[in-house]
């Protein structure tokens, strides 16, 4: 799909033969039929049809006038955004483009944009969801299949105007789309191919694109690192798990330094405390947090951030092999904190316990993990809200922002002192799991101990990184969950 911004006049915009579908947005106060350009010629229709089918310009609303030869483009379809506050008419504006471009057989649709009234948050919306809405994983359907899954080719946004907020604006939205379908990839695909080497062969090639310094360590350079926390639960499988550590320095003066984390299961079975095989189903997910961190990654020199943005993945399989990790052993972590693991299926604060205590050693400004950390977190948020908890309270609201800029919502959970006490171990100083209550959290309180005071916030995510019915711009499988969340806070520093 290309999607382009470009001038022109409303009399060139409609002359266009090129497009099959022509868009207007309509506010609740703009009637855009009420062109110069449509002179006559459509303006009638359009007036009557919008009225007929009740067309307010409320967010959401949309109505699909055919122009039977009067106007070189077939279609026109009108959609409502409302007062245009916030991402989501901007997301139903996407969506509707794409889908009704798909119903329409549109392969070439152009946004027309008249005067220069529009919000550039909105058209930064607009662009990121026009690349949301039209991703869709067919790469292992057959070809037939693949044709028909295949919609818009290219999306053009023209303006009577080119204002430079509006230029950057889109090229934004563009960037952030492009990531967050750059991730969906990554989760879509299954474990068979997507292994922890594979994700260290993606970072190797974001290094090159994006002139990112990247160390890979294997199991050696792991052991020798005293990573025994990932280290043990990596030895329950055939395939050898990597540690990656990416780091970006912009030219110029570095006004922050952001430390990301990704938790970069590849395939969760729980290990010898193995999953049910209905909750295994979807395990290849369990690598989202590492998906959503190489996203932010692969445009961070694009987004052009005076920010230097180091990036760590433990990446592992958790499986039950015959050297697998038992429950009662102990592992030592990169900090030296020793771990009882009761319960090898609690293998995210594991790998992370290593990243954490590694990103925290080099003593970033702040430190953010993202991670399909418990299963928790479904029960007491569901599929469209992500937890957040963290030690810092300006970083954890920054996050709430950020996320709310663009439609990923996220919801605070406390790091009670009262709840210590459930993961102290009578054999090491710590014990991976709680007594059975408050699981999120537990998971949070956990991860703590590794931060090493440095400015911290946790992303439990589990139930957002898929979604199983879909919503706007949200086709079903991966969401790309935390990547527009996060390239938005950076951008806010
Ligand atoms: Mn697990
Ligand atoms: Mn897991």
């Amino acid at each position: 799909m290309k999607l382009t911004f470009a001038t022109g006049s409303p009399a060139e915009q409609l002359g266009d033969a090129r497009t099959d579908l022509l868009v207007l947005a309509v506010t609740t106060t703009t009637k855009a039929w009420a062109w110069p350009a449509f002179d006559g010629r459509l303006a009638g229709d359009l007036e009557a049809e919008v009225r007929r089918q009740g067309f307010s310009g409320a967010a959401g609303q949309a109505v699909v006038v055919q122009t039977h030869g009067r106007i070189a483009v077939p279609y026109v379809l009108v959609v409502g955004v409302g007062d245009g506050a916030g991402p989501q008419p901007w997301q139903q504006l996407a969506d509707l483009i794409v889908r009704k471009g798909r119903e329409l057989k549109a392969r070439r649709a152009r946004v027309a944009l008249y005067g220069d009234e529009w919000p550039a948050e909105g058209l930064e919306t607009l662009a990121e969801g026009v690349w949301l809405a039209c991703y869709s994983f067919d790469e292992l359907k057959s070809k037939s299949k693949r044709a028909r899954a295949n919609g818009l080719a290219e999306v053009a946004i023209t303006a009577t105007r080119r204002l430079p907020e509006w230029t950057a604006a889109l090229k934004r939205g563009h960037l952030l789309g492009a990531a967050t379908c750059y991730a969906r990839n990554l989760v879509n695909w299954p474990a068979a191919i997507v292994t922890p080497a594979y994700l260290a062969a993606e970072a190797r090639a974001l290094a090159r694109t994006q002139g990112v310094r990247v160390r890979v360590m294997d199991e050696r350079a792991m052991a020798r690192a005293g990573m025994g926390a990932l280290l043990g639960v990596a030895q329950g499988s055939a395939q050898a798990p990597r540690f990656i550590e990416l780091v970006f320095r912009p030219r110029g003066r570095v006004h922050r330094t952001v430390a990301l984390a990704g938790k970069g299961v590849t395939f969760d079975s729980g290990g010898l405390s193995l999953k049910p095989a209905d909750a295994m189903q979807a395990q290849k997910r369990d690598m989202a947090g590492a998906a959503a961190v190489l996203g932010v990654m692969s445009v961070v020199r694009d987004l052009g951030l005076p920010l230097e943005v180091r990036a760590y993945i433990p990446a592992t399989e958790n499986m039950p092999g015959g050297r697998a990790i038992k429950p009662g052993d102990v592992v030592r972590a990169y900090d030296g904190t020793t771990i009882e693991v009761l319960n090898t299926d609690a293998e995210g604060r594991l790998v992370l316990a290593d990243a954490l205590a590694y990103a925290a050693e080099r003593r970033p400004d702040v430190l953010i993990d993202l991670a399909t950390l418990t299963g928790t977190v479904r029960t007491a948020l569901g599929t469209r809200y992500a937890a957040v908890m963290g030690t810092d309270p300006a970083l954890v609201q920054a996050l709430i922002a950020a996320g709310k800029a663009c439609g990923e919502n996220l919801w605070e959970l406390p790091l009670p002192p009262e709840y210590r006490s459930d993961i102290e171990s009578s054999v090491a100083d710590l014990k991976n799991v709680g007594e059975g209550a408050a699981g999120t959290i537990i998971g949070g309180l956990f991860l703590k101990e590794f931060t090493g005071g440095v400015p911290w916030a946790h992303v439990d995510f589990s139930s957002t990184v898929v979604t199983e019915k879909g919503f706007a711009c949200h086709p079903r499988g991966a969401t790309g969950f935390g990547v527009r969340t996060v390239l938005r806070y950076l951008g806010s520093l």
